[in-house]
């Protein structure tokens, strides 16, 4: 499989209430625009890679695409689950990601659907390939360093 190097940085909005905090799984959400800089050919479905809220500690995330060219106006574009249990929620804040690899296609373009039958797979595979070293050494990547320095400048 390739390895994959896309970046993207946004503000959190608020989803469709679709109860995924409920469930134990909250899932971030990304505004609309965002998936305009998406590489025209990205395959729809769930990927794994590293996130952080604004200038905070970078971890393993997991994140659906569902969006594609033919697809536009896909209800949930892009939304990332980090695997961490998170004190308060960060809706307005910048999350900054990094994906890395391919897990698998995405069902109906539901999220929610897909990761509640496979959650902890997904979770636990992501977990597995970020600790291998080309995934690891993404972390110091100058993406998170360049979006901490905007933030610590105000930017
Ligand atoms: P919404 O429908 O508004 O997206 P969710 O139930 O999907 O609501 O919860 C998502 C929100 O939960 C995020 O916008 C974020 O503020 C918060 N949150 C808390 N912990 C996490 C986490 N580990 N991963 C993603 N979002 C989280
Ligand atoms: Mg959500």
């Amino acid at each position: 499989m390739r390895n994959l190097r896309f970046f993207c940085c946004s503000q959190v909005v608020h989803g469709f209430g679709c109860g995924s905090k409920q469930l134990g799984i909250p899932i971030a959400n990304f505004p609309e625009q965002v998936v305009d800089s998406l590489p025209a050919d990205i395959s729809t479905g769930i990927y794994y890679g590293w996130a952080s809220v604004r200038s905070g500690a970078i971890r393993k995330m997991v994140v659906s695409i569902g969006w594609n060219p033919h697809y536009k106006d896909a209800k949930n574009p892009m939304e990332t689950h980090i695997i961490h249990t998170f004190k308060e929620d960060f809706y307005g804040e910048i999350l900054n990601v990094a994906i890395v690899g391919y897990l698998r296609p995405e069902k109906n373009f539901d999220f929610l659907e897909s990761l509640s039958s496979a959650i902890q797979g997904d979770i636990e595979e992501a977990k597995k390939q970020l600790d291998l070293p080309e995934h690891l050494k993404l972390k110091d990547d100058s993406f998170f360093q360049v979006s901490k320095s905007k933030i610590m400048n105000g930017h």
